[in-house]
């Protein structure tokens, strides 16, 4: 509101500026809108991913669902900056705007939060099993893709191996992840890719070594394969090996990578025999 004056400085009316404020506050709504429905997306994701029991397919789903998040912090925190270049700052709606992106926040820290329990002892079952079963139990889920990429698979199972202490599934999906990931490198191999699976005992351990005949490992990324979000893959996202080494050095072992004399890369599974255990490792059942 400002004074309108006469010629001669007297009062003659005030000038009353009206200014509408209804794009901001659509725009804001909009935004709500818009983060409540993702919040919505994102439950049903979780729900989805709690169903996904391969390990890149895990990795893979919470690196997306913690992209959500940290979406929608960003155009809360969007929208309240837009909010504070307005004059007269709606502070309930600002107040709104930081509640929801703090809420956010917190919500991505506990997707973080379970990635870490499912690789800690706290979720595992370690139980005295088989090797060579939970190798054909995973191979028998990439029978498609390895038929499906003309890949053949050369298989050397030692005969009555000792026992290892394992968690059956998370053994499985540690397979299943290094075999994709042979698959995926041996995508130019000509004529044809070639995965070998060998197992054998070696002292008192027992050895799993899964090989191919792809691109290898680049000498100077070999020590930082295994670090969280290292990827050489344009859609890769880097944890498959990180979670991987993780689930193995809880059974008691070693993944160990490089690369064969000829082409092609090899990880090895290198866990001690349940025999050989002076105590079981923690959290074992049997
Ligand atoms: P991602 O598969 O998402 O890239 P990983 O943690 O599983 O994540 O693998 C990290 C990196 O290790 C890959 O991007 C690739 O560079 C390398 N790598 C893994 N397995 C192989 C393999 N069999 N041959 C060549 N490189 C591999």
């Amino acid at each position: 509101m400002s004074p309108l004056l006469g010629r001669n400085g007297q009062l003659i009316g005030t000038v009353l500026t009206f200014r509408d404020t209804a794009p901001i506050r659509r725009r804001m709504l909009a935004a709500l809108e818009a983060s409540e429905t993702r919040l919505r997306q994102h439950e049903m994701e979780l729900a989805r991913v709690a169903r996904i029991n391969t390990m890149g397919e895990m990795a893979s789903g919470i690196a997306h669902e913690i992209n959500q998040p940290l979406s929608a912090i960003m155009s809360y925190c969007q929208a309240a900056l837009s909010l504070l270049d307005d004059d007269e700052t709606d502070m309930a709606m600002l107040r709104r705007a930081l509640t929801s992106s703090v809420n956010q926040a917190d919500r991505a820290g506990r997707i973080i939060h379970r990635l870490r329990e499912f690789v800690t002892r706290k979720n595992q079952q370690l139980v005295p099993l088989q090797l060579n079963q939970a190798v054909h139990n995973a191979l028998s889920l990439l029978d498609y893709e390895l038929h499906d990429h003309d890949i053949h698979i050369e298989q050397n199972f030692a005969h009555e191996l000792p026992l290892v202490y394992a968690d059956t599934i998370q053994l499985e999906q540690v397979v299943l992840n290094l075999a994709r990931n042979a698959v995926e490198a041996m995508e130019q191999t000509r004529p044809w890719g070639r995965l070998s699976i060998t197992t054998r005992k070696q002292g008192d351990r027992v050895q799993l070594i899964i090989g191919d005949n792809g691109c290898g490992i680049p000498p100077d990324t070999l020590d930082r394969i295994f670090d969280p979000f290292f990827s050489t893959k344009p859609n890769g996202m880097g944890l498959g090996l990180a979670i991987c080494q993780t689930a193995i050095e809880a059974f008691g072992g070693k993944l160990i990578a490089g690369n064969k004399p000829g082409s092609g890369a090899e990880f090895i599974i290198d866990l001690p025999c349940a025999a050989s255990c002076v105590t079981a490792p923690s959290g074992v059942e049997a």
